[in-house]
């Protein structure tokens, strides 16, 4: 009975349609026939049933009465207008006023979840644009208002505030093309609507916003629609907000879009969020049934089973209420049904496993919210965990669920983290207001200047949590709004980038950028601290305090904590990135200029900033495109030099260039022995190419030999020396520095040199010490490079003071500072001692004719002892992704020349001093994974394995390959977080097999002629035994009852330390165990064969590892630092 499809979709579908007669307008008194159909939202009115196009429509939710008139009339009435209509009979009426009258209570009934009824304003949705247009056909300008996926036509904006408009358009049939500057099309299969704008701009802004509208029409179609299937989805969980087209994927619910944002700001610990629309890959056909077996009812009834009305929340509630709300409900889980079982772990777990082969999924659902674990044992270790056992079970739906929850926190009402109080806290209500200019937002970054033409005067309104645009300031509805919720990143770019003197850029999370352009300097500052103020939680306030170029929320991982990343407050003014980060203390700012590393991980679709600092490692998540990409462009020119002087340089450890750090770090790797050195000359070109890229991005040039030779290094460095604007020595102070030289007491010349060098900024200053240094080492040999003091100060004299050369006066401070450069940098004797040790080293090993000086980018380097912890036995050494633990322990012993003698067991051992346990790395064990779980109190030290001959001994000659027997156990409950007293050590008996490590409680009826007990019983505990950390040693605090004992560490899915210590009785007992596991963990491979250890394939890892300036201080920070990556760092990334 419907004819065309236009604007027929399963939500709206047609409750009446046929032939009336409509009362003629204006004292006309011929009746005029038109089809008439009725659905949900409107009524509306065609010439023909074959029309797809309506000459009016009325919103029902604008209809306040419907009433029978004489002449099997009818009227329908709206606030200020009526439309009469005819039917053919009284029946005919009767069943149309029935219907209209439906219509309209079921429309109020819907409106008091609406947002739309709660703000007064008709119709459903706040407009993505709305405003005049022409419209070829029509005499007068339209106002069109494009609401979500429709474009409605209405005759003036008066109309269109009365919720009465021509028609509307479903943009699933539409398409829009631009035809010439300020007229476009928008395509119809029924119709084409030919539009004129008033401005290019303005034309390119609807083109923009009806574009928009086929992308939702396109998209909602199939995921929503199925999902809306279920009735309790067709509104938002949290609010009741109709249609929600957002979700949260791990607690399994439907939520709209505001709700939706605080979600975000929950953290994806708490709520993983994905739209129905955009994020189609998301949706399986299995997330959607399970959205269709659980979603918001099943949703509710647990996680919203006791809510208090006041604490409700409303379609309209404020973005401060709506936080708490679901701050509460999701992540304290105050509103939840308690499970019977809560505060009972073992139950929770065990009623978990039986769930999950189950298909009741509310049950798994509620068990999960009150905290049993998700990677619980479940006794099978055939099916260890609730999903291996979904998987047996073959439940598909539960195996879903809980991959989705794989990482959810559990809800505590009690947990005292600082996150908690960041989002619980209610943002400062600011207001502001003015003329803004504003260009059309964008969804990518603005390379081009914006003209002035481009921007549009805008009445502006910031408050409560919103930024309003209007078309000026008595406008009434705004042309646009964006949520302080929702902007991810402020940005600032420098004067007269645009069209405008002062502009600031607002990033939205739906991944626009909108332009905002100001006259006055004063007026743009005020706008922009106050769009901050509204978007940073107090929290980050401190990054308000100064000056920013860019502002914003930017998921990140740092620290030791990898495994997850979190949002993080970032600010970035001149060189200093500034963080403040939800956990943890507050940070340092970063200093861009002053990093080691900064480089794009990853691929386009999964990028990843890395910055390495000397003490810190930040890896900043694409997770967003469009900020992301901002924040990159801007770190990535604010970590470049500033400019020719020293200090505007990029700086390296201890503020010495990075582009002098590179040159002397290469020349001492290579260039030391070279027989001239710093006296010849490179070839003009390659050294011109070379300083260039030097100056462009010191950090990303690598030095290597074979494509750098030695004097064009060694030429690059002395050119960038004397083109220094200001000269190493400062153009106001080179002149005493030179009557310095003058002086002729000695110990008089050299006081006077210390004291100049402490008037030199803090740069150049430790630029004159590291390259003096240099030198220093330089004339050591000068034997075989015949550079000694005097002919290198004849070089560098000229070079650093930027002579001529005819005075022999420059020359001669360099020749008095390398003659006493202990006295006059006050170096210590360790540290010079140190300094020629490492330069021995290099020397020889070039000699050895071993090193080929390959640097491989991304290693890391750490320090590792040699016997024992302390300073004289450090070594740093750069680990690159496949060193081995053995071969870090040749590298080590090679560097300190020890020899290895048979059964010299030498082992690298990783030591925990505040477990006061140890662990011997297994020989093929990669060591970078090793560096990643390094705490602050670890470290690596390389030593004989003293116990070694005895456990090779032992699995020699013992029979069969499992080993059972009594130990004292003992687990450590503190680190669950439960804070019990930990209790003693007790007799367990234990049974490790080729698989897994088994404890019994008691040991039934033991056979004596076998040894072995009767284990038909289960056991209390079992872990899989590829998975535990076996440390020798127990801590004394714990007052283990023997002095052989091991401290096993199980680290779960969830990334949960799990920790407990075993107690021999004897030493032999502890090797015999010790022996047993390394056995089944390494397949029988517990010491390398001989003759792997003789071809070991080290070289290209040697030379390499020495590095010289960088390295010194402290050590404990540097390892800190080095944190922790595998070779790989985005694995770690995906699993998030
Ligand atoms: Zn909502």
């Amino acid at each position: 009975m419907d004819g065309p499809p236009g604007g027929t979709t399963p939500i709206t579908p047609v409750i009446k349609a046929g032939w009336l007669d409509k009362n003629p307008p204006q004292g006309s008194y011929i009746y005029q026939k038109r089809w008439v159909r009725l659905d949900a939202d409107h009524l509306r009115y065609f010439d023909s049933n074959k029309d797809a196009y309506s000459k009016r429509f009325i919103s029902v939710a604008c209809i306040s009465r419907v009433a029978a008139i004489g002449d099997q009339k009818f009227e329908v009435i709206t606030n200020n207008r009526t439309f009469a209509f005819r039917a053919e009979n009284d029946v005919e009426r009767k069943e149309w006023m029935q219907a209209l009258q439906q219509a309209m209570a079921e429309q109020r009934a819907r409106a008091r979840l609406s947002s739309a009824y709660l703000l007064g304003v008709p119709g459903s949705e706040q407009p993505d644009r709305a405003g005049s247009l022409e419209l070829r056909g029509f005499k007068n300008k339209l106002y069109v208002a494009v609401v979500g996926d429709k474009v409605q036509l209405y005759k003036n904006r008066e109309e269109y505030q009365l919720g009465i408009g021509i028609t509307f358009i479903d943009m699933s049939v539409g398409n829009v093309k631009e035809v010439d500057r300020r007229s476009f099309d928008l395509t119809t299969p029924y119709r084409i609507f030919s539009f004129s704008a008033d401005s290019e701009l303005e034309k390119e802004q609807w083109l923009e916003a009806m574009q928009g509208a086929i992308a939702e029409a396109l998209s909602t179609s199939e995921v929503a629609e199925r999902i809306w299937a279920a009735a309790p989805n067709r509104f938002c969980a949290d609010c009741g907000a109709a249609q929600p087209d957002w979700a949260s994927i791990n607690l399994c619910v439907v939520i709209c879009k505001r709700c939706a944002g605080e979600h975000r700001g929950l953290g994806a610990g708490i709520s993983k969020v994905r739209s129905l629309k955009m994020d189609r890959k998301v949706w399986t056909e299995t997330l959607i049934q399970l959205f269709l077996q659980l979603g918001n009812g099943a949703g509710n009834r647990f996680w919203a089973a006791n809510v208090p009305p006041s604490e409700a929340l409303q379609p309209s509630s404020s973005p401060s209420t709506r936080r708490c709300h679901l701050e509460a409900k999701y992540r304290e889980g105050k509103y939840r049904r308690y499970h019977p079982l809560f505060g009972n772990q073992e139950e929770l777990d065990k009623a978990l496993c039986a769930a999950v082969t189950t298909t009741d999924l509310a049950e798994t659902q509620a068990l999960l919210g009150c905290g049993a674990g998700i990677s619980c044992f479940s006794g099978d270790p055939e099916a260890p965990t609730p999903l291996a056992l979904a998987e047996q079970a073959g439940q598909t739906l539960q195996m879903e669920f809980l991959r989705n929850n794989r990482t959810t926190e559990v809800p505590r009402l009690d947990s005292m983290k600082p996150l908690e109080k960041h989002y619980s806290v209610v943002l400062p209500t600011v207001s502001h207001s003015g003329f803004l200019y504003k260009t059309a937002s964008a969804g990518k970054l603005l390379q081009d200047r914006r003209a002035r033409e481009e921007f549009s005067r805008r009445w502006c309104v910031l408050s409560d949590g919103v930024l309003s645009y209007y078309e000026n300031e008595r406008a009434v509805s705004p042309n646009g709004e964006i949520r302080a919720s929702e902007i991810v990143c402020l940005a600032v770019p420098p004067p007269d980038t645009h069209g405008f003197e002062h502009t600031f850029e607002v990033y939205t999370e739906g991944e626009r950028l909108y332009l905002f352009g100001l006259e006055s300097a004063e007026q743009a500052h005020e706008w922009v601290t106050c769009i901050a103020k509204a978007f940073v939680p107090p929290l980050a306030e401190d990054l308000l305090a100064c000056d920013f170029e860019r502002l914003g929320r930017l998921p990140y991982k740092a620290g030791l904590s990898l495994q997850r990343a979190q949002e993080g407050w970032f600010s970035l003014s001149g060189s200093e990135l500034r963080a403040v980060f939800p956990e943890g203390p507050c940070e340092e700012p970063l200093q861009l200029r002053k990093l080691q590393e900064l480089s794009i991980q990853g691929d386009s679709e999964n990028q990843v900033l890395v910055l390495v600092e000397r003490r810190r490692t930040l890896y900043i998540q694409g997770e967003r495109r469009l900020d992301f990409m901002g924040w990159l462009g801007a770190i990535q020119k604010a970590a470049a030099s500033l400019g020719d002087t020293l200090s505007e340089q990029q700086l390296g450890d201890s503020d010495i260039p990075v582009i002098v750090y590179r040159c002397v770090d290469y020349i001492t790797q290579c260039g030391l022995t070279s027989e001239g050195i710093y006296r010849k000359c490179g070839q003009t070109s390659k050294t011109q190419r070379l300083l260039e890229s030097l100056r462009q991005d010191a950090r990303s040039v690598h030095l290597k030999e074979g494509e750098q030779h030695v004097d064009d290094v060694s030429s690059a460095l002395k050119r960038f020396l004397r083109d220094l604007p200001d000269g190493l020595f400062t153009r106001a102070q080179r002149l005493a520095w030179l009557e310095a030289s003058e002086i002729e007491d000695e110990e008089e010349k050299v006081s006077r040199y210390r004291e100049l060098l402490v008037r030199l900024p803090p740069v150049n200053r430790a630029t004159v010490k590291a390259l003096i240094s240099h030198l220093y080492c330089v004339q050591c040999f000068s034997d075989t490079n015949q550079m000694n003091v005097h002919n290198l100060a004849i070089v560098f004299g000229p070079t650093l003071f930027q002579t001529d050369g005819q005075d022999y006066k420059a020359g001669r401070v360099v020749e008095d500072l390398i003659n006493h450069y202990v006295v006059v940098f006050s170096v210590d004797e360790e540290e010079l001692r140190k300094q020629r040790e490492e330069i021995t080293a290099i020397v020889k090993m070039r000699v050895a004719g071993t090193a080929s000086g390959t640097q491989h980018a991304g290693d890391f380097i750490c320090t590792v002892y040699l016997e024992e912890k302390k300073a004289e036995t450090e070594q740093h050494i750069k680990i690159p992704a496949s060193m081995t633990a053995e071969e870090l322990t040749l590298e080590i012993l090679d560097r300190r020349n020890v020899g290895i003698r048979e059964k010299d067991y030498w082992t690298c051992f990783e030591v925990n001093e505040r477990e006061e346990a140890e662990r011997p790395l297994h020989f093929a064990e990669k060591v970078l994974p090793i560096l990643h779980g390094l705490g602050t109190d670890s470290h690596l030290v390389v030593k004989k394995h003293q116990a070694m001959e005895a456990m090779l001994l032992y699995l020699a000659s013992r029979v069969g390959d499992t080993k059972h027997g009594m130990m004292k156990f003992r687990e450590d409950r503190s680190l669950l977080g439960l804070g019990l007293p930990s209790g003693g050590f007790h007799d367990r008996y234990f049974i490790l097999n080729s698989s897994c490590l088994r404890l019994y409680k008691e040991v039934r009826s033991q056979r004596p002629w076998s040894g072995a007990p009767e284990t038909s019983h289960r056991p209390e505990k079992e872990w899989p035994v590829k998975s535990l950390k076996v440390y020798l040693g127990v801590k004394k605090k714990l007052r283990p009852p023997t002095c052989w004992g091991f401290t096993v560490v199980h680290e779960t899915e969830k990334h949960e330390k799990q920790q407990w210590y075993l107690c021999c009785d004897t030493q032999m007992e502890l090797r015999e165990w010790f022996a047993t596991f390394l056995f089944v963990q390494h397949d029988g491979l517990v010491w390398p064969s001989e003759p792997s250890r003789v071809s070991r394939a080290v070289p290209e890892v040697r030379l390499g590892s020495v590095s010289l300036i960088p390295l010194r201080g402290s050590e404990n920070e540097m390892r800190r630092s080095v944190a922790a990556f595998t070779s790989d760092p985005l694995s770690l990334l995906r699993n998030v």
